[in-house]
């Protein structure tokens, strides 16, 4: 169901959209002192700003993508759309699919995984798969079972933390939730159905400590117990209840003990917080049967610095990779032509990576070795050729994107010299021996040489030998499918932060090398002699 769905979102772009570049700047009295003063400075004599209309396509694509997309679901439910409009094919994995050379198709799972895919008009069976894989999942704060809690004359919502996120940096932000919804439609009990929320007004706010009473924050750090200094707060108890007219059923509404509420009968989600939940679904309250919530940032991703050049954004790990897999396969050989494709181009963005993958809709399920099974033996008319798979495994191909680490100009000691990803410098290779990353020296010339013939820059890194390393979906893909892996990344700082950055020209050049991936990877790999993997 996409209607809730549409209708929160195009409330979205009407509360956040992107401020004009034209936007008149409000008027300085001291302006005609200030240019005096730095006229002589040989900055003024040449304006380093970019003009917006100079910030790649790609970037502002990117930014609108992820505004589109609060969830994993969403995010799905973005691409879909995207992909339909192009012309793909939606299949379900419950029906027979009818799939054939020269036609694009996708499927999702959990409405939170996606896979896209196009076969080439010259694809004969035993042809590689190039697949370019990424993840749709950001660390947040997940509502509980149970999020009800009633404390100090507030009511917060209880929530568990998902991922590794920086969990400091979701203090003092403007928060909401959006996610999915089971619902009960109709009175009498209809059918279930899950639909997509999104709440776009700010109805959250985790309030640090004030200095006063965290006199050492500034030198001692910021220490963080994720249970319980992690609720957000949803409004006072006496508000809350008002607003709903329960003031009578919540005679205690100060009451420390939850089990006051409503004479009693604790409910497991505020009634407020369902209230809203059942006007953005323009449903009754009582229709809600479960949900999967997110505490989301409301504020959206911006082009940001003084020269344009950066997006200051949530969710840029791991959207930006997504968005890029997703507009490369569109626009692979001029507006997705398959004329001159040989292979199956695909892309797989998998849902919990940020909690290992290990799950049915993770990258450590079957999700793809499902669909690459079907596929092959739809194209080989259930013929049994033998080591179909094998074959057509060894002739395949993944690009794992997740994004980098950038070096940070504050703390440049975190990285090596040789080994320190600059921002506008292109995909940073990913290598670790300890196979953290599944990049090998033939995997990376393989995605070196495809960007090469079309001069597009790329940059290595490692993790420094005294240092943890991150890990991505590439070993765990590579491991269980035996494919061809190499891990890339757009380089980024403040990574798992509710608020990250990274370079406008990096998004460029990340759709431009997997677009290059799509064309050229056939005939870069048949140049590659004395294969062995
Ligand atoms: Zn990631």
């Amino acid at each position: 169901n996409t209607r809730a769905f549409s209708v929160a979102y195009t409330k979205t772009r009407d509360s956040y959209g992107l401020r004009s570049p034209t936007m008149p700047m409000l008027s300085n009295p001291n302006k005609k002192r200030l240019t005096a003063r730095f006229a002589s400075s040989p900055a003024s004599n040449k304006l380093p700003s970019t003009p917006l209309s100079r910030v790649p396509t790609a970037a502002n694509e990117l930014v609108e993508f992820i505004n589109e997309s609060w969830t994993s679901y969403h995010a799905t439910a973005t691409t879909s759309r995207m992909l339909a409009a192009a012309g793909f094919v939606q299949l379900s994995e419950r029906d027979e699919w009818s799939i054939a050379p020269g036609g694009k198709y996708f499927f999702t799972r959990n409405m939170s995984s996606i896979v896209a895919f196009a076969v080439g008009e010259k694809y004969v069976p035993g042809n590689g798969i190039h697949i370019i894989g990424a993840h749709t999942d950001s660390p947040c704060p997940k509502l509980k079972p149970v999020s009800s809690i009633i404390k100090s004359g507030f009511l917060e919502v209880g929530v568990q933390t998902y991922g590794g996120g920086l969990w400091h940096t979701w203090f003092d932000r403007d928060l909401s939730v959006a996610g999915k919804v089971v619902l009960r439609r109709g009175i009498g009990g209809g059918q279930l159905s899950q639909e997509l929320v999104q709440v776009d007004r700010p109805i959250l706010r985790i309030p640090t400590l004030a200095i006063h009473l965290d006199r050492n924050v500034n030198t001692e750090g910021f220490r963080l117990n994720v249970e319980s200094h992690l609720a957000p707060i949803l409004a006072t108890a006496i508000k809350g209840a008002l607003g709903l007219g329960l003031a009578a059923s919540c005679p205690s509404a100060h009451d420390e003990d939850p089990k006051s509420y409503e004479k009693g009968k604790k409910p497991a989600h505020h009634p407020l917080l369902l209230e809203i939940l059942a006007e953005e679904l323009d449903c009754d309250a009582d229709e809600i049967v479960d949900f999967e919530l997110e505490v989301c940032d409301v504020q959206p991703s911006v082009i940001g610095g003084a020269a344009h050049e950066f997006i200051y954004s949530g969710r840029l790990d791991n959207l930006a990779s997504a968005f890029c897999a997703l507009k490369a396969l569109l626009e692979a050989g001029g507006d997705g032509s398959l004329d001159e494709e040989s292979g199956v181009r695909m892309v797989a963005m998998f849902d919990n990576e940020e909690v290992g993958s290990g799950s049915a809709i993770g990258a450590g399920g079957t999700i793809l070795a499902d669909a690459i099974t079907r596929i092959i033996r739809i194209l080989c008319n259930n013929s049994h050729e033998e080591g179909i798979f094998e074959r057509t495994m060894r002739n395949s191909f993944l690009v794992s994107a997740d994004m980098a680490h950038a070096l940070h100009p504050n703390y440049a000691d975190k990285h090596e010299a040789n080994h320190a990803p600059k921002i506008h410098a292109g995909l940073v290779v990913k290598q670790n021996a300890n196979q953290r990353y599944a990049t090998n020296a033939v995997t990376a010339t393989l995605f070196r040489e495809c960007g090469a013939k079309n001069d597009i820059p790329i940059q290595d890194f490692v993790v420094r030998n005294d240092m943890g390393c991150g890990s991505t979906i590439g070993p765990i893909l590579s491991a269980n499918l035996g494919i061809r892996t190499v891990d890339v990344g757009v380089p980024q700082l403040s990574m798992h932060s509710v608020r990250e950055m990274c370079g406008t020209e990096d998004i460029d050049i990340c759709y431009r090398h997997f677009k290059a991936f799509y064309e050229n990877f056939a005939t870069v790999s048949s140049e590659f002699t004395d294969i062995d993997f």
